[in-house]
This record gives C-alpha cells, structure tokens and sequence, in this order.
C-alpha cells in the first residue's frame, strides 16, 4: 500500500463514560458530554441509566446524532428491584426495571444495555442463595426475549465482590449465560474488576471468548489510565488472540464529577483528577497505543 494511506488500526469502537464528562442527565448536558467525547477522540458515549426518570430520550438521542457518536446504557438493580432476591415482587420489581432500560436504550438509538444487570448494586451481605440464582436465570430469560423485539443486546458485567454476589469471575458469568441460553446476551469485562477478583489480565478474556461483548477498560484505581498497577499490555494482547471487534469504553471516575446515585454506588470519595480533558485525551492516546502494540506483536 502507499505511504500515507489510512491504515485500519482495530476494528474497535473506543467509548467514554458520561461520567468523566458530567453527573447530570438531562439532554443538554448528555449532548455537552457526546461532543467532548468526540473531541477528545472517543465514538461512544456510555450512559447509566440510574436517573432513567430525569432523561428526555428523544432530545438526547437527536443530540448525539448531532455529535456523531453512538450511545450505550449501563446499570445496576436496586435492592427493592432484584432478580436475583427470593422475594417473587423484589424480582418482579427488577423485571420492571430492566424493561423499562431496554426501551430507554433503543430509545435513545442504542443497542447495547450492560451492567449488573442481574443484581442490586452493593455490598452484598450473603451469598447468592439457589433460589435466588433461578430467579436471575428465569428472569433475564424473560427479558432478554423482550429486548430482541427492540434490538438490544444484553451485557452481563462481571464485577468484584463489593459490589455484587452473583458474577465476580468470567467463568460465572460463563455459567449463567449458558443457563439462561439467548442469543443476545454476552459478556461484559472490566479490567478494573478483573484486577480484584481474576489472576491475570489473560484468562478470563480467552475464557470468554466469542462471548466478550463490551469492555470496561479503567485503572486499579479508577483514575487516570496507565497510572496505576494493572497490567494493560497483556489485556490488550488477550483481546487481540481472540478477534475481539466489539467496544471497549474507558470507565474513570473522580469526586470531581458527581452523579448523585451512581458516585455513592461505585464509592467515589476521592479526587483522583480535575482536568477531565486531559484525562480522557491520555486515556484515548493510550488505548489507540495499546492496541496497535498488540496487533503490531500478533504480525510476528
Ligand atoms: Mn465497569
């Protein structure tokens, strides 16, 4: 090929979290966060969707249409709306919810709904119980038949062991994908969860395999990316040895930036940066590194 002509690095989206841009969800400022997002270099916007009550879905959606990025939503359950409780209206209640989320995503011209989607978001106080584990099974069962009629792909985040007590490891999520057995459902890492609760960056990716659907990427701390102590070379190097197209969104959150439910759900006490420019240009510059060293070693 000629010098100078555009080389296809990765076949990946690169997204950003809402919350490196702002707490609030009203479409202005979701609009704000989509066209900062673009500038500093990201194509989608990550939305949670724990203040679904406050957001105008039509006024987001055509604003991100304005700033050319796509969107996709995440969330946790609420200990009064839980599929994985025993209690059959705390299920119901977290049936609800995730239906409600479904069409809040397609909605807003999304496709993909991911989280802990299977559990309240929190420190739990005792084990997953059976029971509880096929109230999960039976209702995403349910739901992911319901976000096939608007498009939407479900995520199964896996996440470490103070936030939920169902999926800590890839090989759960694994299993529990397998009981529930729909076509659009897949398997969401994050590199910030897998430093706490897996041995490495590798296994879980490779495990996961075809299943990997969406990817968290974020330090041990959450802060700036490449700070910190995880390992990033060798996640990079697993997604590439197993042909992974789908996104990968930089998570980072600081005191800086409050949402008022999601900041004291994730345990955001700290400031670990004020520049949230800065931090997502670096993050951007660092991904875009990350993977063509991957897919430069995968030429050998
Ligand atoms: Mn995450």
């Amino acid at each position: 090929m000629k010098a100078g002509m555009t080389v296809n690095k990765y076949p990946n989206t690169i997204g950003v979290h809402a919350l490196v841009w702002t707490g609030q969800v009203d479409a202005d400022s979701l609009g704000a966060a989509a066209r900062q997002s673009k500038a500093a270099g990201y194509d989608l916007l990550e939305l949670s969707l724990h203040d679904i009550e406050e957001m105008d879905f039509a006024a987001s959606r055509a604003a991100f249409a304005e700033a050319g990025v796509e969107i996709a939503c995440s969330r946790g359950l609420a200990h009064d709306a839980d599929v994985s409780s025993e209690d059959p209206a705390i299920v119901d209640r977290g049936v609800g919810l995730l239906v409600e989320s479904i069409e809040a995503t397609a909605a807003m011209g999304g496709t993909i709904l991911t989280g802990a989607l299977y559990s309240a978001f929190g420190k739990a106080a005792q084990p997953l119980s059976a029971k509880g584990r096929e109230n999960i099974v039976s209702a995403l069962r349910t739901v992911a038949e319901h976000a096939v009629g608007f498009g939407v792909t479900l995520g199964l985040e896996v996440c470490n062991r103070y936030e939920t007590n169902v999926l800590n490891t890839a090989r759960q999520a694994i299993a529990l994908a397998d009981d529930i057995d729909a076509d659009n459902i897949m398997i969401h890492l994050d590199s910030y969860h897998m430093n706490i609760e897996e041995p490495n960056q590798v296994r879980p990716i490779l495990e996961a395999g075809d299943r990997l659907g969406y990817i968290h990427i974020g330090e041990n701390n959450r802060g700036f990316l490449g700070s910190g102590i995880i390992d990033f070379a060798t996640h990079f190097w697993a997604l590439q040895q197993i042909g992974y197209e789908g996104p990968i969104t930089f998570e980072s959150f600081s005191s800086a930036i409050v949402s008022k439910s999601l900041s004291n759900d994730l345990a955001i006490w700290r400031n670990l940066w004020d520049d949230n420019v800065q931090l997502a240009t670096l993050a951007r510059y660092f991904i875009d590194n990350g993977l063509v060293a991957a897919a430069t070693a995968a030429l050998r």
